[in-house]
C-alpha cells in the first residue's frame, strides 16, 4: 500500500522511536538498580506467569471501584487487540496486497485462514467501537465530571508538577491519542472498503457508507493511525503510563513473604560490599522493587480511597507518595535534576506528618491492582527519622521508652503483668517453671488496662472451665514488638523479640496462644526471622476449637442481641483470620450483620502503627467513631427491639471503640463487648461485667 518513499520514511521512524524506547527503559531498569536489595524471590518465572494471568483477567482491579473496573477490563481488552491491529496495519502498509478487507480476498490467503481472518475483522472492528466509548468515559471522568477520587487534599505534600496538573496533562494526552489512532485505524479501512460494506466490519462499513472509498483517504488515516504510534510508545516511557508495561512486571515480582513480615530495616543481602544505614532518607535506600512500585503505579488512587489516615483529613496520601515517587524519578532521570536521588524523601514525597499519620493498617497494599507496598516505604522512611533524630509524638517518645525499660509501653513494672492472674479463684501456671500445652501471650493492654482486665480474667475462666492446660509468663513476657517495629524502632524490636525469645527459652509448651492481634501477627510472622518458629493461635481459633471439641458448650443461646464484628487488621487483613470470629457468632445464636466494610475491605480502628501512642489527637471525625456509625446503620436496616453489640476481638480495639461510642453520643444505642463476654455469657462461667469507662 505504501509508495517507496513513504516505506523508506516509516523504516526511519521506526527506528528513531525504538531507539528513543530502548532509551526510556533503560533508563528505568538502570534507576530500579539503584534501589537496595529486596528480600530474595522465589521460582521468579512461575510468579510472572500468574502475574500474567491475573493481569490478563485484570483480577485485582475488582478489588474496588467494580462499574469503572469493568470499563477498565474492555479498555485492556481492546489495548491488546489493538496490539494486533497494529501489527496488521504495518504489514498492510509494507507488503504489496496485503489487504484482510473482505475475507482477505484481495490476499488469496488458503482456505483455512478465512474463518480467522473474519474473526479478526469482526473483533477489531468492536473493539474499536468500545476503546472509543471506554477512552470517553475515562476522559469525561476525569476533565468534565472531576471525580474527587482523582484528586489529593490539600494538605497532602504534592510534587509541584502534579499540583500543576501533570497527571491529568498525561492522561489528555494519551487519551487523545488513543481517539485519534483508533479513529483514524478505523477510516483507514473504511477508506480500503471500494466494493461497499464488509459484514466483518459494520464499523468501518457504516464510516464508509459517509466518506466512501479513498485512495489518498488511505494513506493519510494510515499514517495518522500508525506514524502516532511512533510517537507515543517513546513518551510511554517517560509518563505516568508506563504502568502498560511496569505493572505486570511489578505484580511478578511483588511481596512473597507473608503479609505480616516487615522487610529488615537493613537488607540481608549485600552488593559489592556496600554499606547500609537503616531505612531510608532518600529514593535510592528504598529496595529496587519499591522503586520499581512507582513505575508500575496506575496513579488510580484506590489505595488512597480506604486510607483511614487520609479518611481523617491527615496530610497522608498512599497513592500520591508513590506519584511522587515517580514524578521525583522522571526529573533526576529524564529531566534536569540528577540531584533529586538525593533529595531527602521528606521533602519531596512525604511530608513527616504524613509519615506518622499511618496505622500501618494494610489496606493500600491489599487493594492496590499493581502489588504496591506504600506502607513499607513508610515504615523504612520511619526507621530512619528515628535514627536521624526527628523530633516524634512525645506520646510515642513515652511509649518508647516504658518499652525499653520496662518492656510494655503502659509505663508499669514488669512485676504487675501478671497481677490480673492472682486475683482468680484458680491458679494460673507460671510457664517457665512447669510445662504447659498453651503458653499464652497476653499482650500490654489486656494485662494492664483496667477497662480490658475483666475480659482477661474472663479468657482465663473459660480455659480453665474447658480444662485447657494454659500457662503465661508472668513478669518475664515483654510486648511482642509489633507496633514498635512499625513505628520504625528496629533496634527495640530486635530486644523486645531477645527478651520474648529468653522466656519461652525458659518454658515447656506446644504451641502460643495470644489475644491480641498485633502480638498474634509478629510471634507469628516475624519471629520466625530471629529463629522463633512456633505454632501461633489467635484466642478466637481456640475457643473455637474448645467448642467444636466439646470442651465448651452453649447453654445459653444469645438470640437477644443483634451483633456486628469489627475485622481487627492484624488478624483479618494480615492473616486472614475471618473465620473464627463469625463461626463463634454463630455458634453463640446472635442474629448477626455484616458492615458493608468487613473481612479483607475491613476499616482500622486507627489505633494500629503506634497511633494509639500518640499525644495529640488530630481535630476531625476518627476512624473508630466512623466504624461505629457504619454499625449503627447497618443495624437501622434490620430494626428490633434487640440489645445492639459491637463485637471486637482485639483489646486495643475494646478501649478504641469504647472511647467511639463516647465521644459519637451513642451510649445507650451500642455497646462494645469482647467476643469473651458474649462465649461467657453463652457457656454460663459469669454475669457480663459491662466496661468501666
Ligand atoms: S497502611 Fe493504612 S494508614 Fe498506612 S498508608 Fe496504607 S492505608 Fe493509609
Ligand atoms: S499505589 Fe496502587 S492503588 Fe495506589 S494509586 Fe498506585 S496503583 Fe493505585
Amino acid at each position: 500500500m505504501l509508495t517507496p518513499i513513504e516505506k523508506i520514511l516509516f523504516i526511519l521512524l521506526a527506528l528513531v522511536s525504538a531507539g528513543f524506547t530502548f532509551h526510556g527503559f533503560k533508563t528505568i531498569i538502570d534507576t530500579v538498580r539503584k534501589g537496595r536489595p529486596a528480600p530474595e524471590l522465589k521460582n521468579i518465572p512461575a510468579s510472572l506467569l500468574k502475574a500474567g494471568v491475573t493481569v490478563l483477567f485484570q483480577r485485582t482491579i475488582f478489588k474496588a471501584r467494580k462499574a469503572l473496573s469493568a470499563v477498565h477490563l474492555g479498555l485492556f481488552f481492546g489495548l491488546i487487540t489493538y496490539a494486533f491491529v497494529n501489527l496488521f496495519d504495518v504489514l498492510e502498509g509494507l507488503i504489496p496486497n496485503f489487504d484482510l478487507t473482505y475475507s482477505g480476498k484481495h490476499l488469496a490467503p488458503p482456505a483455512w485462514t478465512i474463518p480467522l481472518i473474519n474473526i479478526y475483522s469482526l473483533v477489531s472492528d468492536v473493539m474499536s467501537m468500545f476503546l472509543l466509548i471506554a477512552i470517553t468515559i475515562f476522559l469525561v471522568r476525569r476533565f468534565i465530571v472531576k471525580d474527587k477520587a482523582l484528586t489529593y487534599r490539600e494538605n497532602v505534600l504534592l510534587n509541584p508538577k502534579v499540583k500543576a496538573g501533570g497527571q491529568a496533562k498525561d492522561s489528555l494526552i494519551v487519551g487523545v491519542f488513543v481517539i485519534m489512532h483508533v479513529t483514524a485505524h478505523v477510516l483507514s479501512q473504511a477508506y480500503r472498503l471500494t466494493e461497499g460494506a464488509d459484514p466483518f466490519m459494520p464499523f468501518a462499513s457504516f464510516l464508509n457508507s459517509i466518506f466512501g472509498a479513498s485512495e489518498t483517504g488511505m494513506h493519510v488515516a494510515w499514517w495518522v493511525s500508525i506514524g502516532w504510534v511512533m510517537f507515543i510508545i517513546p513518551y510511554l516511557s517517560r509518563s505516568k503510563h508506563t504502568h502498560f508495561f511496569m505493572a505486570p512486571i511489578n505484580l511478578g515480582l511483588a511481596k512473597q513473604n507473608p503479609r505480616g513480615q516487615l522487610d529488615p530495616a537493613i537488607p540481608l543481602k549485600v552488593i559489592d560490599g556496600r554499606k547500609y544505614d537503616p531505612g531510608a532518607k532518600v529514593i535510592t535506600d528504598l529496595a529496587w522493587k519499591r522503586i520499581l512500585d512507582a513505575y508500575a503505579c496506575v496513579q488510580c488512587n484506590r489505595c488512597q480511597d480506604v486510607c483511614p489516615a487520609n479518611f481523617y483529613q491527615r496530610p497522608l496520601s498512599p497513592s500520591a507518595l508513590e506519584v511522587n515517587k515517580r514524578y521525583l524519578l522522571k526529573e533526576a532521570t529524564f529531566g534536569s535534576h540528577p540531584d533529586l536521588l538525593l533529595a531527602p524523601l521528606t521533602e519531596t514525597v512525604i511530608s513527616p506528618e504524613a509519615v506518622w499519620s499511618c496505622t500501618t493498617c494494610y489496606a493500600c497494599v491489599r487493594v492496590c491492582p499493581v502489588g504496591n507496598e506504600p506502607m513499607a516505604d513508610i515504615v523504612d522512611i520511619r526507621r530512619r527519622m528515628l535514627i536521624d533524630g526527628f523530633e516524634i509524638d512525645s506520646g510515642v517518645q513515652t511509649a518508647l521508652q516504658s518499652l525499653a525499660t520496662n518492656g510494655n509501653w503502659m509505663g508499669k513494672g514488669k512485676r504487675l503483668r501478671g497481677r490480673w492472674a492472682k486475683e482468680l479463684e484458680f491458679p494460673v501456671k507460671n510457664a517457665t517453671e512447669e510445662p504447659v500445652e498453651v503458653l499464652w501471650f497476653v499482650g500490654d493492654t489486656a494485662s494492664f488496662d483496667e477497662r480490658v482486665i475483666p475480659n482477661t480474667k474472663m479468657v482465663a475462666r473459660i480455659f480453665h472451665q474447658a480444662g485447657l492446660d494454659f500457662g503465661i509468663l508472668y513478669q518475664n513476657e515483654s510486648n511482642a514488638g509489633n507496633d514498635v517495629r512499625r513505628v520504625g524502632e528496629e533496634g527495640l524490636f530486635e530486644q523486645l523479640v531477645e527478651q520474648n525469645m529468653a522466656a519461652f527459652g525458659k518454658a515447656q509448651f506446644q504451641r502460643i496462644v495470644t489475644t491480641d492481634p498485633h502480638s498474634f501477627n509478629t510471634l507469628k510472622n516475624e519471629y520466625p526471622q530471629f529463629g522463633g518458629k512456633f505454632e501461633v493461635k489467635h484466642y478466637t481459633v481456640t475457643l473455637l476449637k474448645l467448642f467444636e471439641e466439646g470442651k465448651l458448650t452453649v447453654k445459653n443461646k444469645l438470640s437477644h442481641y443483634k451483633v456486628t464484628f469489627h475485622d481487627p487488621c492484624y488478624l483479618g487483613r494480615y492473616n486472614g483470620g475471618f473465620t473464627a470470629p463469625r463461626k463463634l457468632l454463630e455458634l453463640l445464636g446472635v442474629e448477626f450483620h455484616e458492615m458493608p466494610r468487613n473481612c479483607e475491605n475491613s476499616f482500622c480502628c486507627g489505633a494500629g502503627g503506634g497511633q494509639i501512642w500518640m499525644g495529640k489527637v488530630a481535630p476531625g471525625e476518627r476512624p473508630a467513631e466512623n466504624r461505629i456509625k457504619e454499625a449503627l446503620s447497618t443495624f437501622e436496616k434490620h430494626p428490633s427491639d434487640k440489645k445492639q453489640l459491637f463485637i471486637v476481638t482485639c483489646p486495643k480495639d475494646m478501649v478504641m471503640y469504647s472511647d467511639a461510642v463516647k465521644t459519637t453520643g451513642n451510649e445507650g444505642k451500642i455497646e462494645v463487648r469482647d467476643i469473651i463476654q458474649l462465649v461467657a455469657e453463652a457457656v454460663g462461667v459469669e454475669e457480663v461485667s459491662p466496661i468501666v469507662g
